[in-house]
């Protein structure tokens, strides 16, 4: 059976009528994503089994394809971008970022080497060092882009693992000679999984982890972090790695960068500093006592993708010591040999292709300016402070972690409940969760605290308004008043 169209690409004439009417459509989408229930409302397999099973033998009408986008992947999506997504870390892609995207696949770009695209090497360069300025750092600082905060922390601890003395890995290998004790990474009990999953990737294992305990605010305490690294030198285990975190996953707490940068000079071992979250608030000059400490880490990550307005997917990695990534990366086979003195980015991480994320990083930043976006993030604390507020006065609530940032930690307690104990407390608030996510009017998630099984609220899209918010909270409200008047 012949081909149904010419050979070759979409028609430009095609391409932009469906362009345009994409366009129009995206701005529709995002002028009223209220309109959507933020969670999607669909069971496991429905949206697979509403689609084609086997690809088309022709090629389809872009009609038939954008009519099946509409009806059946947009009912299965959980909308991200929507304002009252308050879920995990609530992120926007911003209109700059969608453009930078569509431009950069436009481009199709590969930044593997700097002459495969010297404007892709060279605009990551110098938007990493506007992100530089704008966190406040004094000093030039060597950074890239990855995909995801935890490929970031994976090339961190990677680099961390190189420099062990007497071990080079690269060359050796990962031995596990017994005269050769065993590798010791160090975060705390609140750091995200993905240290743990670079220690899986790694080599170190989850034995070789040693989460450290947190004090009331949950921060790392530096006195248990010392301890640990003085009894595992006495047992023989090789202190390579301490990973702090600024913004942590569950409450946003801020571990104490400073001390627990001294403790790491003190022992020689690479300080990486998590700061997926949290680093962005460092923009804020009232704020840039979160990313104290942070000038002297030895590898630190900053997620655009998550508090800075830039689609997913964006992470920044900042190394003070990119020649040891290298070290632990490089490798040049004869085909993509170069001669020109500029950056290769291939040679400091695991993958070859390199996407143009950089694009979009730095439309965001020169459309918003320092101003706006200091403007956007204050915004977004204020309206999480204000929501603590009304936690705090409602006889009914509890908050159970301060809000450093833009995301609230809270349960429920009413009396009935409370006089039932921790478990029924747990079980109602973990119903209120469902019951409130059931609306579609929002979303937010949970996590566990001291055992309490916790609500939470974060924000950060920038569509995201004070009525949001205040709906949010009568809905939480009302849910919980619903419940407790069926016990
Ligand atoms: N670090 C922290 C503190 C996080 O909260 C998260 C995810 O929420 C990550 C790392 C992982 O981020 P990514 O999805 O970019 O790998």
């Amino acid at each position: 059976m012949s081909e149904n169209r010419p050979l070759g690409d979409m028609d430009p004439s095609e391409f932009r009528r469906y362009g345009h009417e994409l366009v129009d459509w995206i701005a529709d989408y995002l002028a009223h994503l209220d309109r959507y229930p933020v969670l999607a409302r669909t069971q496991p397999g429905e949206i697979r089994s509403n689609l084609p099973q086997s690809p088309p033998e022709q090629g389809e009408e872009m009609e038939t394809i954008l009519g099946d986008i509409r009806q059946i992947i947009v009912p299965g999506l959980t909308h991200w971008n929507h304002p009252a997504f308050f879920s995990y870390f609530s992120v926007t892609g911003s209109g700059p970022g969608i453009l930078g995207e569509l431009l950069s696949a436009a481009f199709n770009v590969n930044g593997m080497l700097w002459r495969t695209s010297p404007a892709a090497t060279e605009l990551e360069e110098l938007v990493l060092d506007w992100l530089r300025q704008l966190l406040g750092f004094q000093e030039p600082r060597w950074g890239i882009i990855y995909d995801t905060a935890s490929i970031s922390t994976f090339h961190a601890v990677a680099a961390a693992r190189q420099l062990v003395p007497g071990m080079n890995p690269r060359e050796n290998g990962f031995r596990t000679d017994p005269s050769h004790g065993r590798l010791r990474l160090y975060c705390s009990e609140q750091a995200h999984s993905s240290v743990e999953k670079a220690g899986l990737a790694l080599g170190i294992g989850l034995e070789g982890i040693r989460k450290i305990p947190v004090d009331a605010e949950f921060r790392m305490r530096v006195d248990e972090l010392r301890r640990a690294i003085d009894e595992d030198l006495a047992e023989g285990w090789i202190p390579f790695c301490v990973t702090a975190t600024v913004g942590t996953t569950s409450t946003t707490s801020v571990d104490p960068v400073p001390e627990i940068e001294r403790v790491c000079r003190d022992h020689g071992i690479w300080l990486h500093v998590d700061a997926a979250y949290g680093g962005v608030a460092g923009i804020l000059p009232e704020k840039r006592w979160v990313l104290e400490g942070c000038e002297r880490a030895d590898s630190l990550v900053v997620n655009p993708h998550k508090w800075l307005f830039t689609p997913i997917d964006c992470s920044v990695l900042f190394c003070r010591r990119p020649e040891v990534l290298r070290e632990a990366f490089s490798l040049i086979p004869e085909y993509l040999r170069s001669k020109e003195p500029a950056t290769n980015f291939m040679d400091y991480g695991l993958q070859l292709g390199r996407r143009f994320r950089s694009l979009k990083l730095w439309m965001v930043i020169r459309y918003f300016g320092r101003r706006g976006i200091e403007a956007r993030l204050r915004q977004h604390i204020q309206w999480a402070d204000t929501l603590a507020s009304w936690i705090d006065e409602h006889p009914r609530f509890e908050r159970l972690a301060p809000v450093p940032f833009s995301t609230v930690c809270f349960r429920a307690v009413p009396p009935k409940v409370v006089e039932r104990g921790e478990e029924a407390l747990n079980r109602f608030n973990e119903t209120l969760l469902e019951t409130v996510n059931r609306t579609g009017r929002l979303f937010i998630s949970h996590t566990r605290l001291h055992g309490h099984f916790t609500l939470r609220v974060a924000i950060g899209n920038l569509k995201t308004t004070r009525a949001h918010i205040e709906r949010a909270w009568e809905t939480i409200v009302n849910s919980a008043e619903d419940l407790q008047a069926g016990i």
